[in-house]
């Protein structure tokens, strides 16, 4: 048996999603959607959309952030883990993407839940800090790679003790390792990295789920 992660051929991949993921039928139709836009490789799998569903599920989140929500799919996914009265806070700067994500939330009936904060996310993460808002439960980094180490600090200042951050993109399509790639986004997801590797802070894993799922935990 081998002891790392299984390198995923395309029939190996289609076969894990047909039995091992649940997909409704909303989540189908705007991955259809969001396929035809030309930025579709920004949305998450939905081997991974699933397993954060299970996540925060799990951790019992009742409030939980989203820094970088694109299309919806990884806040439909979150959000509908989440209970009646639970919260999303969505972060982008997208007009356009957040519209197919709003039409989406309604269509699900988990409108009320979301609260979608429009403009650059370092800005929002600092008023949410400024505003004392209560801790959340669960944090999805997923936005601009060159921020990824603002965003995580502020986001260990948002999440409470125990509270789980997840941060996507963390293997960078392998670039990360590559020691021939030196651009500025590639060099802030291995700063950010190494950041965590060594942050006593938090109990990490990084699982090579999608395009890399790193799991820090706050201590
Ligand atoms: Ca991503």
């Amino acid at each position: 048996m081998a002891r790392r992660t299984l390198d995923l051929d395309d029939r190996l991949y289609d076969y894990l999603l047909k039995v091992g993921v649940r997909e409704s039928d909303l989540l189908k139709e705007l991955r259809a959607e969001t396929s035809k836009l030309s930025s579709a490789g920004m949305q998450i799998g939905p081997d991974q959309g699933a397993f954060m569903h299970l996540l925060a599920g799990l951790i019992g989140a009742r409030r939980a952030l989203e820094i970088g929500t694109f299309t919806g799919y990884s806040s439909l996914c979150v959000a509908s883990a989440l209970p009646a009265d639970g919260k999303l806070i969505c972060c982008d700067v997208s007009e356009e993407y957040t519209s197919i994500a709003r039409n989406y939330w309604r269509r699900a009936g988990i409108e009320s839940r979301i609260e979608l904060r429009l403009g650059p996310a370092v800005a929002t993460l600092d008023q949410l800090i400024e505003a004392k808002v209560p801790e959340f439960d669960f944090i999805f980094i997923d936005a601009d790679k060159a921020n990824y180490v603002n965003y995580y600090e502020r986001a260990l200042k948002l999440v409470r003790t125990g509270g789980l951050i997840a941060i996507d993109n963390v293997l960078w399509g392998g670039d990360v390792a590559d020691p021939k790639v030196d651009d500025e986004d590639t060099r802030a997801i291995r700063a950010l990295n190494d950041k965590i590797s060594a942050d006593e802070r938090v109990i990490l894993s990084m699982i090579p789920l999608g395009d890399g799922l790193t799991l820090a935990r706050k201590r």
